[in-house]
């Protein structure tokens, strides 16, 4: 499979962009070598410069659950253009998205539309701490959300420590109001609030991990962090960016039955476009300027183009539900690969929820950041390219769940299932 014109527009573009990308996910640093260049898309395809066709499993990292270029949406995308493509004043479609997303999303009963789940992430924790006039917010090692300063502090860490930075950039003071615990420790939830409980404004938390690659919240840790931020008076935050729409329309809280107070989303809900979305109880909500005195502003929030987008996605993934097929896929993938990777002798854990998963190279389940570190990278990178060499792209990095889509076959899962045999086969994976 030749890449030439990938690997001059990569060169290209390294003199013009730090690293040659706009997201360093993009890059292709956890398995080495240099990324596919894209020309355009279609239903579960990818098309690169050179005229290779893969099937994509990244799905822009996660919107794209309705597949690339759904008819519907690129006509509503249209129509929306042509009536102009920002007013920064209000529209009526903007009161139809957050309708969709109220009625889909059971704990969110108002909204604010941004323009990325980074900017979501960022004011949920802001409206947590000007809501409980309190300082500190838990966060989760291996939890991603979003280049927020007092968020990025993810290094795996046993015990509750105060945050440390773990960016260049970011200073110890804005990382001090960050407690930083371990992900699926019920125990170490308990203990956090024994100690700094009356001064904790809110939790946020993947309720379903989706940035060490997939790993599901347990029962017991999503009703330990009900259970302590109700009895401390603290917000419980679910940043469902990416769980949001996917493992169920109405989210992980939702499918687990966990009510959060504040849910941060982007992504699918933007349809392909940038958008984000922090919403959730009324009375919280309602601390947001101008209803109340949290501050948080945007030129091109609730955006045409993006909230038409959205409009378009949620409307069909209401009306046709693919979500039980998006399940089935998922566990035909699954069992698929675990068989596939048993059958090679070679370690490995399938996290699995919904239309995410991740096969982690590893002897062990993986359950948090630590044992997500433990996984054999190495092995995972000669996986990754066995699969892009034979047409699959998957998520550059072992860290990263890959998504489905509806477009997404039963076909097409089988025959991913058989390049991944061979994966296996040739040996390489199992130096
Ligand atoms: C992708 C992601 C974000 C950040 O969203 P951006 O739109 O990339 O800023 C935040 N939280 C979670 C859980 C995510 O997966």
């Amino acid at each position: 499979m030749s890449r030439d014109l990938s690997r001059a527009a990569f060169a290209r573009a390294k003199t013009l962009l730090p690293g040659g990308v706009n997201s360093p996910a993009r890059a292709f640093g956890g398995v080495g070598g240099e990324p596919v260049f894209f020309r355009r898309a279609e239903g579960p395809f990818l098309f690169d410069l050179d005229g290779n066709r893969y099937l994509d499993y990244v799905l822009s990292w996660g919107p794209m659950i309705l597949g690339h270029a759904h008819p519907e949406v690129i006509a509503a995308v249209e129509d929306a253009a042509r009536k102009g493509t920002s007013f920064g004043a209000p529209t009526e479609a903007e009161s139809e998205l957050a309708e969709l997303i109220i009625d889909a999303v059971p704990s969110v009963e108002k909204v604010r539309l941004v323009n990325s789940g980074t900017e979501a992430a960022m004011s949920a924790v802001r409206l947590a701490r000007g809501f409980t006039g309190r300082p500190l917010i838990v966060k989760f090692a291996g939890n991603y959300h979003g280049h927020v300063d007092s968020l990025l502090v993810a290094a795996g860490s046993s015990a509750a420590t105060l945050g440390v930075p773990n960016s260049p950039g970011v200073t110890e003071g804005a990382v001090r109001d960050t407690l930083l615990l371990r992900y699926n420790d019920p125990a170490g939830v308990e203990e956090a609030f024994q100690r700094y409980g009356s001064r904790i404004a809110g939790v946020i938390v993947e309720p379903v991990a989706g940035n060490m690659g997939c790993v599901v919240g347990r029962p017991e840790f999503l009703s330990a962090l009900r259970g302590q931020t109700e009895r401390h008076g603290a917000v419980l935050i679910f940043d469902e960016v990416m769980s949001g729409f996917r493992v169920a329309y109405g989210g992980a809280q939702a499918r687990f039955g966990v009510t959060p107070d504040l849910t941060v989303l982007g992504k699918i809900v933007g349809g392909g476009l940038p958008l984000g979305v922090y919403g959730g109880r009324r009375e919280i909500m309602d601390h947001v300027l101008p209803a109340g005195k949290v501050f948080q502003a945007g030129t091109l929030s609730g955006n045409p183009l993006a909230t038409a987008a959205g409009i378009a996605t949620l409307k069909i993934l209401r009306d046709t539900d693919p979500y039980p097929a998006l399940e089935r896929i998922s566990q035909r993938l699954a069992s698929g690969l675990e068989a596939a990777a048993a059958a090679a002798g070679v370690p490995h854990h399938v996290g699995v929820c919904g239309a995410m998963l991740t096969l982690f190279f590893s002897p062990r389940p993986v359950t948090d950041w630590d044992s997500a570190a433990a996984c054999d990278v190495k092995r995972f990178a000669r996986y990754f390219w066995g699969l892009i060499e034979r047409g699959v792209y998957l998520p550059c990095s072992q860290f990263e769940a890959l998504f489905l889509s509806a477009a997404h076959t039963t076909a097409q899962i089988d025959a991913t299932l058989a390049a991944a045999g061979e994966v296996f086969r040739d040996g390489a994976l199992c130096e």
